[in-house]
């Protein structure tokens, strides 16, 4: 099985080429395919914008495999994932939901912001991320065991700071998790420059503002500064913006609303681009 998981990777190698880019920063792609192997579920912890979403999209065409994308939202009901009746015509016909389609086609399904979703969502799911394998479809009555491919992936924001959803110990025991953090200051560099073309020097340069701003923690912000807001930034410069606009708009910004704040975090990106 290992073997077969090690051929596929050699094969999907070549396509990597027309997929989605990826910098792995740990062990988190060998991890995954393991645990893709032996089917457990699979958690990804870590704030916004650390390269989550696009590292489930780079092992899905690594492993060739459908994905599922739901972004959970704090309306997200088990309903939604599992199906519903839905009227046509005269008619009332039953629609399958992302995680019915999954379980029975062999999709990766990923609960982007799981703890945000319902507390229903994680009662729904639990059959799915044990031994049993089964979905239950309570409206239908029946009981839908998972296709052999089916993978069971979320994502969860930790927040240190006020305001995050906690994910219940009993529901994060139920997955291998890896964390997500800022890459070092080097590979967020080589990150920057491949997603956008931007040059070496400049996007050093970002990384280092973003690094003193990270520092600042007496600020208390809720967020810090991302990678995904460093490519934010690295795109309009390339796209020919000034480079301290292109900073202040898309770093300092969406960081804040607090005006004196807003003022010393472009003065300090200045001195630095
Ligand atoms: P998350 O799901 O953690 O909120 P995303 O996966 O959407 O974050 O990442 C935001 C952006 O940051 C991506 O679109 C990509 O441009 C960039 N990014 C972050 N980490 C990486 C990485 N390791 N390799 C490639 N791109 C990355």
């Amino acid at each position: 099985m290992l073997q077969n998981i090690k051929n596929n990777t050699r094969e999907t190698s070549q396509l990597k080429k027309d997929g989605p880019y990826y910098k792995p920063i740990a062990k988190e792609v060998e991890t995954f395919e393991h645990s893709y192997l032996q089917k457990l579920p699979f958690l990804l912890k870590g704030p916004t914008g650390t390269g989550k979403s696009r590292f489930i999209e780079y092992m899905a065409h690594r492993l060739d495999q459908k994905l599922i994308t739901v972004s959970c939202h704090e309306e997200t009901s088990s309903t939604d994932l599992i199906g519903r009746y839905i009227i046509k015509g005269a008619e009332t016909v039953w629609l399958d939901g992302p995680l019915t389609t999954a379980v029975k086609t062999g999709a990766i399904l990923y609960l982007d912001e799981i703890a945000e979703a319902r507390p229903d969502v994680i009662v729904a799911i639990h059959s799915l991320t044990d031994h049993r394998r089964e979905l239950f479809i309570d409206k239908l009555g029946e009981t839908v065991r998972a296709h052999p491919d089916f993978m069971l992936v979320a994502s969860f924001n930790p927040g240190y700071q006020r305001g995050f959803k906690e994910l219940k110990p009993s529901t994060r025991q139920r997955f291998v998790a890896v964390s997500f953090h800022y890459p070092e200051a080097r590979s967020e560099a080589v990150i920057l420059v491949n997603e956008t073309g931007i040059s070496e020097g400049d996007a050093k340069k970002l990384v280092n503002i973003a690094n003193k701003i990270r520092n600042l923690t007496e600020l208390g912000l809720a967020e810090t500064v991302s990678t995904r807001l460093l490519v934010d930034a690295a795109k309009l410069i390339g796209s020919g913006l000034s480079k301290r606009l292109a900073v202040h708009v898309a770093v300092v910004e969406p960081l804040t609303d607090d005006v004196e704040v807003i003022t010393a975090l472009n003065d300090l990106c200045d001195l630095m681009i």
